[in-house]
């Protein structure tokens, strides 16, 4: 196995932290990168002294907001020695609301975080990447990359147009190893959803229970949560050289959701 460089936005909690402790576990090098910066240094060290050991894997941490186009431009630079190998786009929040009520910073801010931040991450981590002759860039789309819920237009924006950014740079890093693919996972248990359900209990007049079993899992076949491992596992396949064709793809993992 090759030691890759991982760069994970958001892996400091829930579905980015679960992919890092799978890639450090593997024995890769990862750098969590996360706008919370107390929690990046928290969980690299955990990462480190948990996980290290089993096959030489590591990790550190970088404090970053992937809205802030002059921090992501010079984060070559902050990385020192470190060429990125594996790109995971996964920073990202949500706030649900009808759109007439939905406050119009906020609707900027989801389309920040999880469209423009992914765009300008790439930007900035693609020259290495060309130059190295390998890449792979992994985006935590969502279902909502593929089909519509109430009362997320903001999040259902920036997921959809998270395909068209990955179809995009496929088209345009076709002559390198290099691939770009975006997972797109129904609901996974993590503090992201665990605040939905609530708020979506208050939005539409039901206990949390009711939300779990009547929004979330039951437009899902398989009625139940996909699990972090599912994606890190296959955020790990993507990596290797048997991936290498597979670029510009929505990856679905969502218990059969989108067969109806
Ligand atoms: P989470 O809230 O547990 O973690 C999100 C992380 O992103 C946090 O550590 C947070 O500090 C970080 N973050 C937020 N804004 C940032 C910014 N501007 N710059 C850098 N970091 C920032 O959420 P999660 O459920 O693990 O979600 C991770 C990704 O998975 C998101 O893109 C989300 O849309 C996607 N997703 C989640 C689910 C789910 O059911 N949990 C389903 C589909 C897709």
């Amino acid at each position: 196995m090759n030691k890759r460089t991982i760069f994970i936005t958001g892996g400091a909690s829930g579905i980015g932290l679960g992919m890092a402790e799978t890639l450090v576990k593997q024995g890769h090098h990862v750098i969590v990168a996360d706008i919370n910066e107390s929690a990046a240094q928290e969980a690299a060290a955990v990462l480190a002294s948990k996980f290290g050991s089993i096959n030489d894997g590591s990790a550190s941490a970088v404090a970053v907001d992937v809205c802030d186009a002059a921090q992501i431009a010079a984060l070559p630079e902050a990385l020192g020695k470190l060429t990125v190998d594996v790109l995971i786009n996964n920073a990202g929040i949500q706030h649900v609301s009808n759109l007439e009520d939905f406050p119009a910073d906020k609707w900027q801010q989801l389309i920040n975080i999880m469209l423009v931040g992914p765009a300008l991450t790439i930007q900035a981590l693609l020259p290495a990447m060309k130059a190295q002759n390998f890449g792979r860039i992994i985006n935590v789309g969502s279902i909502h990359s593929l089909v519509a819920s109430p009362f997320k237009s903001a999040y259902v924006a920036a997921k959809h147009g998270l395909l068209g950014l990955a179809k995009t740079v496929a088209l345009e890093t076709g002559d390198y190893d290099i691939t770009i693919n975006t997972l797109c996972p129904a609901y996974v248990k993590t503090p992201l959803v665990e605040q939905q359900i609530e708020a979506q209990a208050k939005e539409n007049n039901m206990t949390e229970d009711e939300v779990v079993k009547k929004i979330m899992l039951e437009p899902m076949p398989k009625k139940q949560f996909i699990e972090v491992q599912e994606l890190a596992d296959t955020a790990a396949f993507l990596m290797t050289n048997s991936a290498k064709n597979i670029t510009g793809q929505a990856i679905t993992l969502d218990g059969g959701w989108t067969a109806r």
